[in-house]
């Protein structure tokens, strides 16, 4: 991280993604009053209002515009608030947790007829987010996408490796709270990639871990952020299939978009670490311990 500069630094800094907006934003497709705007709603927690109007905290829409459509899958948006929140981080914990319900309400429905469902969130310009109110992308694939066979070939193949890294995390412990961890791993497949997983093995979640999920992962991706000095995010969920393996042990991974990719990485496939995950897990936990003071 210490290496001379003379170029430009593509990395946006942080308090590039605006604060909440204080009402609906005109010209958002996800804020509550253009429900029209979108297709039909397929889920939504909802405190009153018929389908497709105000009255919601959570809606799931199919995708405007998907890189699948049935019957060969399925390509769907949670809008994670009716708030225009551009940064997860700013929705409460109980927000977030109601966002997290969601992401596995529509996991749970995608992975009756899917292969594979895959549930990503996209946060900020660099991060390859189109729309600033936060929302997430769940996709459900009629194949296996290869990193997700690639990680389910290294559980199959002996002792759960989650399990061991998380018996002893050690100094790259981030945070726990309702039996999740957030942990840095000691080989992560990119810099900067946080964790988080149930510390009890399960190949998939419930509804339970999800909101549980929800609640811990804003202070850790805002840590992220602060650490790393970037608000663009993105945020990815591996999880076994529905009909798979016991082996598998799902998990989350968050990382704040540092830099970019190189010839190294993009055609060797040879992935260096710019930050020691021990040293950076000291870092996250000190921005958890005082939330603001790095921003
Ligand atoms: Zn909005
Ligand atoms: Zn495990």
């Amino acid at each position: 991280m210490d290496r001379p500069h003379d170029v430009a630094d593509p990395t946006p800094r942080l308090a590039t993604l605006p604060p909440p907006a204080a009402g609906p934003v005109a010209g958002c497709p996800f804020c509550p009053g253009s429900e029209h705007e979108t297709p039909p709603e397929r889920w939504a927690l909802r405190d009153h209002g018929p389908a497709d109007g105000p009255g919601w905290r959570v809606r799931a829409v199919p995708n405007r515009y998907p890189v699948i459509t049935p019957p060969e899958g399925a390509h769907e948006v949670v809008v994670n608030s009716d708030r225009h929140v551009a940064a997860f981080w700013d929705l409460g914990p109980e927000e977030a947790a109601w966002a997290a319900r969601g992401w596995w309400e529509r996991e749970h429905a995608l992975a009756r007829d899917a292969r594979r469902t895959f549930v990503f969130l996209n946060q900020g310009a660099q991060a390859g987010a189109s729309l600033e109110h936060t929302h997430t992308q769940l996709v459900g694939l009629p194949l296996d996408p290869p990193r997700l066979a690639a990680r389910e070939a290294a559980f199959l193949g002996g002792p759960c490796p989650l399990c061991a890294d998380l018996a002893a995390p050690g100094d790259r412990l981030v945070a726990e709270a309702d039996g999740l961890v957030a942990w840095c791993p000691e080989v992560p497949p990119l810099t900067a990639v946080v964790r988080i997983a149930p510390r009890a093995h399960a190949p998939r979640w419930d509804r339970a871990s999800a909101e549980a999920l929800g609640r811990l992962l804003g202070g850790v991706m805002r840590a992220a952020a602060e650490v790393v000095g970037t608000d663009a995010a993105n945020l990815w969920i591996h999880l076994g299939r529905a009909d798979g393996p016991d082996a598998v042990h799902w998990h989350l991974e968050a990382i704040p978009r540092i830099g970019t990719l190189a010839g190294l990485e993009l055609g060797a496939g040879v992935y260096g670490l710019v930050v020691d995950p021990a040293v950076y897990a000291a870092r996250l936990r000190n921005a958890l311990a005082s939330p603001g003071a790095g921003g």
